[in-house]
């Protein structure tokens, strides 16, 4: 057991992500109290002191009988709320402290340094912003933030090509996002909000109806604010979960209240190919969509069977060989890194497989024990393969995108990820996925409509965001449909 103590800074949630980076399988205690009443194996703990305009910041971690102690002089105290930049630079000092401190006590270096966030590439873009030739940002992205020379290299090889699809952009663009919470079956690692589409098959109907009606006041507002929509994104869930004639009406509402005219992109998220059929393609094919991702996870058998997913490596490798025939030209596959039973070579097999079917885009995610999951749950259960696999996994999947032609364009990271790695998208060129992007750097608003989905405002010179939430629930969605519609009128 760790005990931790942080001198009540209010940022100690972040700083205690990544502690546990350090300490995966050992249980935590965060405590304010006095460390020396208890005695514990192991205690980290953080001291502030200041001493008229001097301040500095004492890191310890005793641990059995040693004990390492790290001393950060901070000029000029704690910055107040109000001194934004200031408190980040307070932050990630003390964050260097801590790890500086816990890699040598432990001797374990992490692959991302002291980087805990989401999106590490704005790190990149604003150093990009100011100019910062690339040689000095791999230097800082290595030296003062701690990654390693792979993602560093890869992180501002991901933020060079972000940032060439980001600049063609106009500032009246917007993104959409449509969620269908609709799914055949729960995969053992989801967390997302996703219910069995035939536990509420008598929801679904009155669902489309209370969507449309969203999009209509969506399309409305875009038109009065002079927007445009740069990408639309139907996800979930599994929006092929539908049935070709709900999918039909959703399409074509799409298409009669969101004009389309500066629309470089639209992607329908097909997910599982147990949900897709000829029927359905031929819908898609007919609309505006012009990506749309099947998603195999794994090519194995067994692993399908135990996350949950009703169909077969043929059912998938069927459904690709369909669409393919009728005429779908951008396609994304996604595979994860880690499924429960599996080791590298049953993740070769998936990547020979998926090399074999060459579809357009690739992305690899790495598994995430995520705290709504199954698999959280009853993780006991299940054997997951070691870091250093899943690192070899990682870079398995890298070599295999590389013989595919393809090159990483986004990447992002969760928490409670596998190895503390990362999620990466791989695509041929010119097959990037602007909306990826978009999602992933926060430079662009979003307007999403359905259940559980996120409206996010973007303010770039003042580096805010501000958010609107549709409920979750397909009941509490339908009922209070117009309070939705109302919280984003107000946002924008
Ligand atoms: S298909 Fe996707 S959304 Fe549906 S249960 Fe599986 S992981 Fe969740």
């Amino acid at each position: 057991m760790l005990y931790v103590r942080l001198c009540m800074l209010d940022f100690e949630s972040e700083l205690l992500d990544l502690i546990k980076l350090f300490f995966k399988d050992e249980e935590i205690v965060t405590s304010n109290d006095d460390f020396t009443q208890i005695s514990a194996e192991k205690l980290l703990s953080g001291d502030l002191y200041i001493v008229e305009k001097t301040c500095s910041y004492r890191i310890g971690y005793a641990y059995g009988s040693g004990k390492t102690e790290y001393i950060l002089p901070l000029s000029g105290g704690i910055p107040d709320r109000t001194q934004i930049s200031e408190r980040k630079t307070f932050k990630r000092e003390i964050k260097r402290g801590i790890y500086s401190l816990l890699s040598k006590a432990l001797g374990k270096k992490l692959p991302w340094g002291i980087l805990t966030g989401i999106r590490p590439g704005k790190i990149v873009h604003e150093l990009m912003g100011k100019s910062v030739p690339g040689y000095e940002i791999d230097k800082v992205l290595k030296d003062y933030y701690f990654l390693s020379a792979e993602k560093a290299e890869l992180l501002y090889e991901v933020a060079a090509i972000e940032k060439s699809l980001l600049g063609s952009g106009s500032p009246d663009f917007v993104s959409i996002y449509i969620g269908i919470p609709f799914c055949l079956s729960r995969c053992l690692y989801c967390s997302f909000t996703s219910y069995s589409i035939h536990q509420y098959s008598g929801l679904v109907g009155k669902y489309i109806e209370a969507l449309k009606y969203e999009l209509a006041s969506i399309g409305e507002m875009i038109r009065a604010r002079g927007m445009k929509a740069q990408s639309i994104y139907i996800g979930g869930g599994t929006p092929t979960s539908l049935s070709a004639a709900y999918l039909k009406d959703l399409l074509a509402s799409v298409e009669g209240y969101i004009s389309l005219s500066r629309l470089h992109e639209y992607t329908l998220e097909a997910g599982r190919p147990d949900s897709i059929d000829a029927a359905k393609l031929d819908v898609i094919k007919n609309s505006a969509v012009d990506r749309i991702s099947i998603n195999p996870q794994t090519m194995n058998d067994e692993t399908l069977k135990l996350i949950g997913r009703n169909h077969t490596s043929k059912d998938l490798t069927d459904a690709y060989r369909l669409a393919r025939n009728m005429g779908f030209n951008n396609i994304n596959m996604d595979v994860i890194v880690g499924l429960p039973g599996e080791n590298v070579r049953m993740f070769e097999d998936t990547l020979k497989k998926i090399r074999e079917m060459d579809p357009e885009s690739m992305t690899v995610h790495t598994l995430a024990l995520k705290r709504a999951s199954r698999l959280k749950a009853e993780r006991a259960e299940y054997s997951l393969v070691s870091e250093l696999e899943a690192v070899e996994m990682i870079n398995m999947a890298r070599g295999y995108a590389d013989l595919m032609g393809m090159h990483p364009y986004y990447l992002y990271r969760q928490k409670n990820m596998l190895g503390d790695l990362e999620n990466t998208g791989y695509c041929k060129p010119g097959c990037e996925s602007i909306y990826n992007v978009q999602i992933m750097e926060e430079k662009q608003s979003v307007i999403a409509a359905g259940a559980g989905a996120i409206t996010k405002v973007v303010y770039p010179e003042e580096n805010r965001i501000e958010r609107a939430f549709n409920v979750k629930g397909v009941e509490e969605y339908i009922a209070r449909i117009d309070e939705m519609i109302y919280r984003k009128k107000r946002l924008f």
